[in-house]
């Protein structure tokens, strides 16, 4: 039997290196193992814990399956789809509601890091956030979630949830482990002992589909005290496939050599060569094309959270 793969990435803005990195390179790369089935999706209803404009948010929907489909997620080996077109997630997600201790809630720290920047609306969607995650990865009985570091807490509390629902009403679900890349946590360009964030404003990160001209400009302002050079380094590191060029600047960094402005556009002309065919590939992906792989990813994802859900049905009673 094949091992089940979810993950997503939200649709609150344009999707930066750090998601591209932390995650979704490794969908890309998983693609090629048989040993693996995949399902990737688009969070809408995860994205409504903080506040939004309800008009942008088909067009941001659109625009990251277009990003996924350029950056290579192939929809003939991966299913594709958005969270919301799969009712049997917020069914699920009620129930592992009534087996979650609320102590375990309150351990998460992405709620509290979340609450403390979103003081206005600490709304309750926030808090059960990771519950209906539990519910995206176990309606498909995965086992593997390839994740940024940000997230290894709440797979953690998918096991748990896993192991609570299987205790109560017998063995329906494994127990989910994350999957890390070599880069769990890409920083952000302004605040260098933060992560890289949607939520970080614009010019906290660098985004795939930024123009070359706009990555020099952002990596031009990006903050150089120790910790912030030491990110510039590894993020050189990172996109210099001859490695030749990291080398060099290591190099000179070692020595006390190393110009931030030379460091700076080195990384830029880096970063803006490894999207360039990825921004041409994105042109071509027309808007009936995301409809289409998101209706072939709906009735795929949908037709196993029914059979997942009549199993879950009947076993806590309710049929
Ligand atoms: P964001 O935090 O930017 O809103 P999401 O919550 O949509 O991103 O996360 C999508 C994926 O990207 C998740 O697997 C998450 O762990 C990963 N990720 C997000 N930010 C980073 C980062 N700075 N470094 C590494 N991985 C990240």
């Amino acid at each position: 039997m094949k091992k089940v793969i979810v993950s997503g990435i939200q649709p609150t803005g344009e999707m930066h290196i750090g998601n591209y990195l932390g995650a979704v390179k490794n969908w890309v790369d998983l693609q090629n193992d048989a040993q693996y089935d995949r399902f990737f999706f688009i969070p809408d209803w995860h994205s409504m814990t903080i506040d939004y404009e309800p008009a942008t948010k088909q067009r941001l929907i659109k625009n990251l399956v277009r990003d996924l489909l350029a950056l290579g997620i192939d929809p003939k080996k991966s299913t594709l789809f958005v969270q919301s077109h799969i009712p049997e997630h917020l069914e699920l997600c009620w129930n592992f509601l009534t087996v979650t201790p609320m102590s375990e809630l309150e351990k998460m720290t992405q709620f509290k890091d979340k609450a403390a920047k979103h003081v206005e609306n600490v709304n309750v969607g926030l808090f059960t956030y990771p519950v209906l995650m539990a519910a995206d990865i176990l309606m498909y009985k995965s086992m593997i979630v390839p994740a940024g570091e940000d997230q290894v807490q709440h797979v953690e509390l998918a096991r748990v949830i896993a192991k609570k629902f299987n205790n109560k009403f017998g063995t329906t679900f494994p127990e989910p482990k994350a999957m890390l890349t070599e880069v769990p946590r890409v920083m952000s360009l302004t605040e260098s002992n933060k992560k890289m964030s949607k939520s970080g404003g614009d010019k906290s990160c660098v985004f795939v589909a930024d123009s070359p001209d706009i990555i020099a400009t952002k990596i031009r302002k990006a903050v150089t005290d120790e910790q912030g050079v030491q990110n510039l380094l590894e993020l050189v590191k990172l996109f210099d496939v001859s490695t030749l060029t990291y080398a060099h600047l290591k190099k000179d960094f070692d020595a006390g050599a190393l110009k931030n402005v030379e460091l700076k556009d080195t990384l830029a002309e880096l970063i803006a060569a490894a999207f360039a065919d990825f921004r041409n590939r994105k042109e071509e992906i027309s808007d009936a094309e995301v409809a289409a792989v998101l209706e072939t990813g709906r009735a795929r994802a949908r037709a196993i959270a029914q059979q997942t859900m009549e199993e879950v049905r009947i076993k806590t009673g309710l049929r």
